[in-house]
């Protein structure tokens, strides 16, 4: 082997904080049924592969200068979805965009976290909120949901004052767990926080929940929402991820972003994306009956799903959760396990995937 083979990371002078954690890694096998990131299933059509290609081919003439520093065109064109879908009037300054959601995440505790700070999420929930935390060296403070995975907002407005974190996150919907927050009840906690409320709406387009946007109005000085595109717009591999908020927020966020964080391509591919948003989210009534369909199924079976408002469901009881995700793997479907004892969660694919992923649920041992 050659000698930089043989540095262990245990030899690195790695931040003391840093040592022995994991990092984020759902497994990217290659089995004929992908149902572990919730991404869409469905590929992008064929007109919206073709604009993109075209505004790829225009932008590459371009190569040679910086991007957009702003993205303003690309925020316009967000304002403007997000307007529509939600019924808020929102500008470009409300908007600020980056490499995927996460990016936006580990943007605002960058800036609103940090040495010396705290954020709060009650787990289980999305697994990199910890982590960027950890990375932006953010105190990490978990607090609970109900057994039943709801969230108990009068028990988390009640944290939320007691603790005092710089920044809550709340995930509407859920992930893992599927369920979505009721605006009312978002309200609780927002009162009762003191600095930033996240609002992580990253599968908002599947839940029928009016989204956080709503009380951009009465909370500019706390709230934001954050979106993606990588779920219901088919467009994870793209790479991008929004917020919305008052534009302060996204003065703030200014400070922090990298220079040219957004690619031209990435731009350019996401602005010929998002104008086919009436046709790649034709597919969110469709995966939405499916995710019904699947529970009511997985019911049928003797299981237990969590009633779920996104494109995924955690489902139970496994007496060995490990043993039976191996086993839905040797079965050729490929699910997470999200480390919920007697739990896994399953992304709702095509009608066709779903059925092989009932199949084997009949194999596997419980
Ligand atoms: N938030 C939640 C709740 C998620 O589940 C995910 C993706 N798994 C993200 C944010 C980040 O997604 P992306 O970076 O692709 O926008």
């Amino acid at each position: 082997s050659r000698p930089s083979d043989d540095v262990t990371l245990e030899q690195l002078p790695l931040r003391e904080d840093l040592r022995g954690r994991s990092p984020y890694g759902a497994p990217q096998l290659d089995v004929p049924v992908r149902l572990n990131t919730n991404e869409n299933p469905y590929p992008p059509p064929p007109e919206l592969v073709a604009d993109v290609t075209e505004a790829v081919r225009a932008v590459a003439a371009e190569l040679h200068r910086y991007p957009d520093r702003d993205a303003v065109r690309l925020r316009e064109d967000l304002s403007a979805y997000l307007s529509v879908s939600t019924r808020v009037p929102l500008t470009e300054r409300n908007l600020w965009a980056a490499n995927g959601s996460n990016e936006i995440l580990q943007q605002i505790l960058q800036a609103f976290g940090g040495p010396g700070r705290s954020a709060l999420g009650f787990e289980p929930s999305y697994s990199m909120h910890p982590i960027i935390a950890a990375g932006t060296r953010t105190d990490w403070v978990p607090a609970p949901r109900r057994a039943d995975f709801t969230l108990d907002t009068v028990r988390a407005a009640e944290i939320v004052a007691e603790r005092a974190p710089d920044v809550v996150f709340l995930t509407s919907p859920n992930n893992p767990t599927g369920g979505s927050i009721p605006i009312e009840d978002l309200e609780a906690v927002l009162r009762a926080a003191p600095g930033i409320v996240v609002v992580d709406e990253a599968y908002a387009e599947f839940s029928s929940q009016p989204s956080a946007v709503n009380l951009l109005d009465a909370y500019p000085a706390k709230l934001i929402v954050s979106r993606t595109m990588s779920k219901a717009f088919a467009f994870a591999g793209g790479r991008l991820g929004y917020l919305a908020a008052a534009p302060a927020v996204v003065d703030a966020l200014q400070l922090v972003r990298l220079p040219y964080h957004l690619s031209v391509l990435t731009q350019a591919a996401a602005r010929a994306a998002l104008a086919h948003a009436d046709q790649t989210l034709a597919s969110v009534a469709k995966l939405a009956a499916e995710r019904d369909r699947v529970a009511e199924a997985l019911r049928g079976q003797g299981f237990a799903p969590v009633p779920s408002d996104a494109n995924f469901i955690l489902f139970g009881r496994f007496t060995d959760a490990p043993a039976s995700w191996k086993s839905y793997v040797d079965n050729g479907v490929l699910i997470r396990d999200v480390g919920i004892e007697g739990h896994l969660r399953v992304t709702i694919g095509t009608p066709e995937e779903n059925d092989a992923f009932l199949r084997a649920s009949k194999e596997v041992p419980r």
